[in-house]
């Protein structure tokens, strides 16, 4: 027992250097190697414990999930990675409560004592939500569920009676552990809550969603954690539970909305469309990329802003090169970052740092907002919500408070995308009307290739 404690802890050792090590792109991917031989540790000497274990049966439970997981990770588009993580929260939640569920089933009748019943209904609780809540932060993201808030009258009543009659039923069973019932009642009820407290929020809000369900499947495992009296399992569920929860209010902090506000604020629905201005008729200037090279070649510093549409056209290393042509011309190219720009927190780091860009050209937004007054060109590729003025001014946006990128402070404003199609919250940019911004159409990788050759030419 002694010698498992002492891998515990170097498990423990590991993960938290490893999510220190995430914290900067260049040391980030050994993080994430040191991070999973923590999590081998913990599993190895969980396995040779000395319990005695059904080794055939965790054999092909470990064989099936790795292949599945493995097909995943491999096949997933970049742009697909929330979705990923929705996933992995989800049964990361419903493993918890199934493991729980499990202990409970087998020891009801064994005069369990009250710490074991509340870690056991907390586990089951928070897991269960947490699952069903997953898959339809999954089918908001990948549009089988609808990306707009769905609310009814007396939702939040209905909520609170469910909260209300989970703790009934809980106290029930904390003293009565033989009425089974009440267990597949808390089951149910758990599962309806993941639901009904997910579908009211709007897709925009998804991310903050995504790492909230993170914090609570953290949450479920190290209540499953107690339940077992494991100890990795307490320490790593903590540390994503509070590592889920900063980023969260990190997220929060990025769109400048409140948790409160995020959850029950039903952002995204009615006011998007009304705010939306698909009638506000906007008077665009289309360029060419010639026309583009033109004014890239007068200008002296450029800020590239990358968005989603960067992401999906897979355009990063076209940018890179066309960059490095810039700068090859004595010209200054930084990046400005957004927090929420793409679809994952990070999300433009890692597509950038996949180019090779150097991290000291990555900016963020608070170190970047004030570059732009003096910037000649912001190059504004795939990128819309998070450089959409109406955050600062237009009070009935469903951005409306978002920091944004002070694009429009720059002498010139080049947009490059497809069309005029909004980006993920639903609505038009009123950027792409004013006289300092120019339309450049376009897939942004083609765009970039164009624009390369272009550049060349003069
Ligand atoms: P947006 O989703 O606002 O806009 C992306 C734009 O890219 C679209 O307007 C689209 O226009 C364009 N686009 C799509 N494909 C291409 C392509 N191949 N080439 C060029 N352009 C293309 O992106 P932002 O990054 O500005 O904002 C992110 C949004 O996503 C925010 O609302 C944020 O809240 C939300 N979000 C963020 C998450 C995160 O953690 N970062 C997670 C989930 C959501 P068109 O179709 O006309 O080309």
């Amino acid at each position: 027992m002694e010698y498992i404690n002492i891998a515990y802890v170097i498990s423990a050792i590991c993960f938290i250097f490893g999510i220190k090590m995430l914290s900067h792109p260049k040391t980030a991917r050994n993080g994430n190697s040191l991070a999973s031989i923590g999590m081998l540790i913990a599993i190895v000497s969980t396995l040779y414990g000395g319990e005695v274990l059904n080794f055939k049966l965790i054999g092909i439970g470990v064989l099936i999930g790795s292949i599945i997981g493995g097909i995943v990770a491999n096949k997933i588009e970049m742009t697909q990675m929330p979705q990923m993580v929705a996933i992995f929260n989800g049964l990361g939640g419903g493993a918890s409560a199934l493991i729980a569920s499990a202990e409970f089933y087998t020891q009801y009748q064994n005069n369990l004592s009250t710490f074991m019943l509340v870690t056991i209904i907390l586990s089951v609780v928070i897991g269960t939500l947490t699952l069903t809540g997953s898959f339809i932060a999954f089918g908001k993201l990948q549009g089988f569920v609808s990306g707009k808030p769905i609310t009814f009258p007396g939702q939040q009543l209905i909520n609170g009676l469910m909260v209300i009659s989970i703790g009934v039923m809980g106290t029930y069973i904390v003293n009565t552990p033989t009425e089974i019932n009440f267990f597949y009642g808390i089951l149910i009820i758990a599962g309806i809550i993941g639901v009904t407290l997910t579908i009211p929020i709007g897709g925009a809000d998804m991310p903050v969603v995504i790492s909230l369900l993170n914090s609570y499947s953290g949450v479920a495992a190290a209540a499953t954690g107690f339940v077992l009296m494991n100890n990795a399992l307490i320490i790593s569920g903590a540390l994503v539970g509070a590592s889920g929860l900063i980023l969260t209010q990190i997220m929060c902090k990025g769109m400048n909305r409140s948790l409160a506000n995020v959850i029950f604020g039903a952002v995204g629905g009615d006011t998007a469309i009304a705010s939306g201005g698909q009638a506000q008729e906007l008077n665009i200037k289309s360029y060419s990329t010639e026309e583009a090279a033109m004014i890239f070649d007068a200008a002296e510093k450029v800020i590239v802003v990358p968005g989603y549409g960067l992401a999906v056209a897979q355009a990063q290393h076209a940018v890179r090169e066309v960059a490095e042509w810039l700068e090859a011309q004595g010209k200054q190219v930084l990046y400005a970052i957004h927090p929420v720009a793409g679809r994952m927190p990070g999300h433009m780091n890692v597509l950038l740092a996949e180019a090779n860009i150097p991290y000291e050209l990555l900016k963020d937004l608070d170190e970047i907002n004030p570059e732009f007054e003096d910037c000649d060109v912001a190059l504004i590729l795939g990128a819309n919500d998070v450089v959409n003025p109406a955050a600062r001014h237009d009070t009935s946006s469903p951005i409306y408070g978002m920091p944004i990128l002070n694009v429009d402070k720059a002498r010139t404003v080049i947009v490059n995308k497809r069309s005029m199609n909004p980006g993920f919250a639903g609505i038009q940019n009123e950027l792409f009307g004013f006289d300092n911004t120019i339309m450049v159409f376009g897939d942004a990788k083609d765009m970039l290739g164009k624009l390369m050759s272009d550049l060349k030419e003069l």
